[in-house]
């Protein structure tokens, strides 16, 4: 018997082909999502993304500039337009980078003068000892090619204002779903004055 070879994201396509009720269409311009039709009123799943910008306008794929706080050598840093943490910071490649060892020394130093840059804004807005975290998602290192997977490293500092804790609440927690009492527009013009 031959050995079954690895699941690719196109798998995942063929087994929705094959479910009842579900059906291909397009959101957010041309993005293909599959509907699954319920009481009335449809679910829409995007199974995988392409390469993309991190704050763009899910109806025409535009960059939101109001969201973009820093952009330096080859790396941007926005706030996502809707982000967990109010004043979280996506930090992504000018182009599609799939991971750390790909992006080779000239990105990776980017990288450092961009977390130098992005931590002084926060330190300066939010106060010198403000709490943050710090992570990076990029390929998984099993050898396959993942187009869909994207470098990129969030930072999200544990405040909702200077001195203020941003504390996750019960419903967060319960429901799962995080409330940002920042308006993201407001929280990126905020980073972007606090530059050097
Ligand atoms: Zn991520």
């Amino acid at each position: 018997m031959a050995r079954p070879r690895k699941a690719r994201p196109q798998d995942v396509d063929e087994i929705c082909t094959g479910l009842p009720h579900t059906r291909l269409a397009t959101s957010w311009g041309d993005v293909p999502t599959w509907l699954v039709p319920e009481e009335g009123k449809g679910r829409g799943f995007v199974l995988y993304r392409r390469p993309h910008k991190t704050a763009v306008d899910p109806a025409t794929g535009e960059m939101y500039d109001d969201l973009l706080v820093i952009r330096r050598a080859g790396w941007q840093a926005a706030v996502p337009w809707a982000p967990s943490w109010p004043y979280e910071l996506l930090i992504s490649p000018d182009r599609h980078v799939p991971d750390l060892p790909a992006a080779g020394p000239d990105l990776r130093a980017g990288l450092g003068a961009m977390l130098v840059d992005a931590l002084t804004r926060v330190g300066r807005f939010l106060g010198p000892d403000a709490p943050y975290m710090l992570w990076f998602h990029q390929r998984p290192a099993d050898g396959d090619d993942w187009p869909a997977a994207h470098l990129h490293a969030h930072l999200a500092p544990a405040m909702r204002a200077p001195g203020v804790r941003r504390h996750l609440a019960a419903a967060e927690f319960g429901a799962g779903v995080f409330f940002d009492p920042v308006d993201p527009r407001q929280a990126a013009a905020h980073l972007r004055s606090a530059s050097a």
